[in-house]
């Protein structure tokens, strides 16, 4: 709705030029300088967008998933709790809704991207402030032999989730359930958008695992790089997902949340 109104709006002005021109005899025209292409909003977005509500007060989560590879009704609690417990937000909305497969077994960057492009219905504006979910029915393209990415935060508003390789490391002996385990990828990979570890959000204290990029040093906080991959098994406890520890809970709130 967002973009059908924005296009109108480009059409009248557009439509307004012309007849501005039609109205004004202008005999020489400057030569047009070429248009830069309009860069999405989304690009601009930082953690202390999510975390304040200096520039939007709402929230809109935006879930597509592939069919089969529904988010369960625990992990969108959990989610929808972590929103409401670390981010200042007056209305937060939650969409979820189902593609067919596009038959690919491993997605790469580019077709998270292409997946986003094409099935991405809400964008921010105004006040709202949209994050993107995507489950896809496959593995990462870049999995290594031993380990095994469950999850990716790929851009400022962007997550996906392997729902496949997801569901290949829980329900089973020894495994955390499906819930739990989704519940704790997704939770993981929307606080790297809230900018944890040092990742858009300043560190209070240095507690960065700079060897496995941007995660926390303490094994036991959802931040660990252990959460989002099929290493996981022996660092948690998992019957229920892991919280983020004191010093990340610092650093959000010291960058706008609560
Ligand atoms: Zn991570
Ligand atoms: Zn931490």
């Amino acid at each position: 709705m967002i973009t059908r109104i924005r296009t109108f709006l480009r059409l009248a002005l557009l439509v307004g030029a012309f007849v501005g021109c039609t109205e004004h005899t202008q005999p020489d025209p400057q030569p047009e300088e070429p248009e830069e292409p309009e860069e999405p909003i989304e690009n601009s977005i930082q953690p202390a967008d999510f975390l304040s509500e200096e520039k939007y007060t709402q929230l809109i989560v935006e879930i597509v998933y592939i069919e089969g590879y529904e988010p369960t009704n625990t992990s969108k609690y959990h989610l929808l709790s972590l929103i409401d417990s670390r981010l200042h937000k007056k209305g937060v909305q939650i969409f979820a809704k189902s593609i067919l497969s596009p038959g690919e077994d491993d997605f790469s960057l580019e077709t998270l991207k292409i997946m986003e492009e094409a099935y991405r219905t809400n964008e921010t504006s105004e006040q709202t402030l949209v994050v993107w979910i995507f489950v896809a029915d496959g593995h990462y393209s870049g999995n290594k032999d031993d380990n095994k990415i469950l999850g990716l935060a790929y851009g400022p508003t962007s997550i996906a989730l392997f729902g496949k390789t997801i569901k290949d490391y829980s329900g089973g002996l020894n495994q955390p359930t499906t819930a739990v385990l989704e519940s704790t990828v997704l939770m993981h990979e929307f606080c790297h958008l809230l900018g944890l570890v040092n990742n858009g959000t300043p560190m209070i204290t240095n507690h960065q695992d700079a060897t496995h990029g941007h995660h926390c040093s303490n094994q036991d906080c959802l931040m660990y790089y252990a959460a989002e991959t099929s290493q996981f098994l022996g660092h948690f406890l998992w019957n229920t997902p892991p919280s983020l520890k004191d010093q990340c809970l610092q650093d959000l709130k010291n960058n706008g949340g609560k």
